[in-house]
């Protein structure tokens, strides 16, 4: 094991932004002394730094998730861990201005999404403190004799590898889910979207959290996250991210014979035909592409629309489009900043793209004009007659970018829909009751949702993707059985 890197014993409850991990309970200086700067994506500019971690911070961590198994925390009974949740769901409730405000500057989240995010990890441990005392296993009828039963046993410990676009939600239903059955985290966030996640520690070490159940370790995903996922002392791997990466850390839990979640990307389709209430689905479908400036794994960014009203439909959201204002994120508009230049120049070179061959721009929104130069704004952006095989309709752009396309009838609409490697969401808008049903289970995907579009993101509710969009589920009950070792206890006592 790594020797101990330096304590630092926390200064105050008042959050402030530490170049440190937290491991322990503690802000833990980096192994190597390193940090990284914070930008803040309205204005570009630097506000602070992070612990730079390495191998070692990981070692570290592990051992802290690993020790607290072995003491207070694994020592909990379901009832007194639920206690302790519902605790932090009260704490983060009271302080929903606070993780408002980190998220909106961190991310560039206008204040009304960042402030649905804090909500929403509030929930997230109301759900599963309620959840911890109502997992249970079986008892199975066997051959006589034998008395058979199943237990549901945390797994140990679990690395979290959370993505920079919604780090409270994510945190929330990933590390919420494992706690609640019973096992120690080790986390890394995103580089860019760190701070709501630390101060989340932090409060989760005030009301009572025993040390090491909780463990956040910042830093580079080619080095703190490669590490984590490569570490022969984690248990399980809860990923959300890129495909790509994705990729990367299967072949890591591969190697360790440990399971892994995947939450990868999507390139998920709305699917509005001619008889949909209109007045229901274009708002909808406008702001599933607009929320948190298209940087949402389950973006509604392919609109496919029946052709009899296709014109129609188009000329009704270019109206809606050209109303769209982006800025920064305490002016709190429509839509905020990217996160990182490098995305906005991903989002310019997709479109681009679609300059080059030809597809035309129905319509787009504006920056205003307080919006700091130095800040990452991309307008939101229709394009129509994008062809389904096109990049634009094929990859995920990560901006607020929709592509739209006619379809002829139903068979076609399902073709398009499935005709991408990703199937995370779907959107159904229409008012055929039998045709709900027929396209809800044609479509290839996680989730499809008719005549809504994320049904107001309902912790409640099982998500995860199929083919490259991932495996696994998190939110909803159905998480906690990823969380878990099934044992098969068979007792042989004779008639
Ligand atoms: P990313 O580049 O894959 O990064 C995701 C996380 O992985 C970050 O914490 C990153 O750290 C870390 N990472 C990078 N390289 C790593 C490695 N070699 N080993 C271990 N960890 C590594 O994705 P992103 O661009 O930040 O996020 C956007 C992607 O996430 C999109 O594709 C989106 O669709 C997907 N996403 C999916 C869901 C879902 O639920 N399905 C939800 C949200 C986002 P650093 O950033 O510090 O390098
Ligand atoms: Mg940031």
């Amino acid at each position: 094991m790594a020797a101990d890197p330096q304590l630092i014993v926390p200064s105050s409850a008042s959050f402030k932004l530490p170049a440190a991990h937290f491991i322990g309970n503690r802000a833990v200086n980096p192994h190597g002394g390193m940090t990284l700067p914070v930008i803040d994506p309205s204005n570009g500019e630097a506000f602070g730094e992070i612990a730079r971690g390495d191998a070692e911070d990981i070692d570290f961590a592990v051992e802290s998730a690993r020790v607290a198994l072995g003491g207070e925390w694994g020592m909990l009974s379901a009832v007194d861990r639920g206690r302790l949740l519902y605790r932090l769901s009260l704490a983060i409730g009271e302080r929903i201005d606070e993780f408002t405000q980190i998220e909106a500057r961190d991310c560039g989240k206008p204040l009304k999404q960042a402030r649905a995010d804090a909500i929403a990890v509030a929930r997230y441990f109301e759900f599963y403190a309620g959840a911890c005392d109502k997992l249970h296993g079986e008892t199975l009828p066997y051959q006589a004799g034998f008395t058979v039963l199943t237990l549901r046993e945390p797994l140990g410990v679990t690395a979290h590898i959370i993505p920079w676009n919604y780090p409270l939600q994510i945190f929330g239903r990933s590390v919420g889910a494992a706690l609640a059955a019973g096992n120690a985290c080790v986390v890394k966030p995103a580089e860019d979207a760190c701070q709501s996640i630390l101060r989340l520690a932090q409060l989760a070490a005030e009301v009572g959290f025993p040390a090491g159940a909780i463990n956040i370790v910042t830093g580079l995903g080619s080095e703190a996250g490669a590490a984590l996922v490569a570490h022969g002392g984690i248990d399980h791997i809860s990923f959300t991210g890129s495909p790509d990466v994705g990729v990367l850390v299967s072949q890591a839990a591969a190697q360790n014979h440990v399971p892994v979640t995947l939450e990868l990307g999507g390139k998920s389709p709305q699917i509005l035909f001619a008889d949909a209430d209109f007045d229901l689905a274009l708002p909808a479908i406008v702001n599933a592409i607009v929320q948190n400036a298209g940087q949402t794994c389950s973006a509604g960014s392919r609109l496919l629309i029946e052709k009899a009203v296709y014109e129609e439909v188009l000329e009704h959201l270019a109206g809606a489009f050209e109303k769209l204002r982006v800025g920064p994120a305490m002016m709190d508009l429509d839509c905020g900043p990217l996160i990182r230049q490098d995305q906005l120049q991903r989002v310019w070179d997709f479109l681009s793209d679609a300059h080059a061959d030809g597809i035309a721009v129905m319509a787009s929104g504006s920056i205003v004009p307080e919006a700091p130069e130095n800040g990452f704004y991309q307008a939101p952006t229709l394009l129509r007659d994008v062809p389904w095989d096109h990049r634009l309709a094929q990859e995920e752009v990560f901006g607020p970018v929709l592509a739209a396309m006619p379809f002829d009838n139903e068979a076609h609409a399902i073709r398009l829909a499935n005709s991408t490697r990703f199937g995370l969401v779907a959107g159904v808008w229409t008012e055929n009751g039998a045709r709900q049903m027929r396209m809800a289970r044609a479509v290839r995907a996680g989730q499809v949702f008719v005549n809504n579009y994320g049904a107001g993101g309902g912790v409640e509710l099982p998500f995860g993707g199929v083919k490259a969009s991932g495996h696994g589920r998190e939110k909803g009950f159905e998480a906690l059985y990823g969380f878990t070792a099934l044992k098969t206890i068979a007792l042989r006592h004779g008639e």
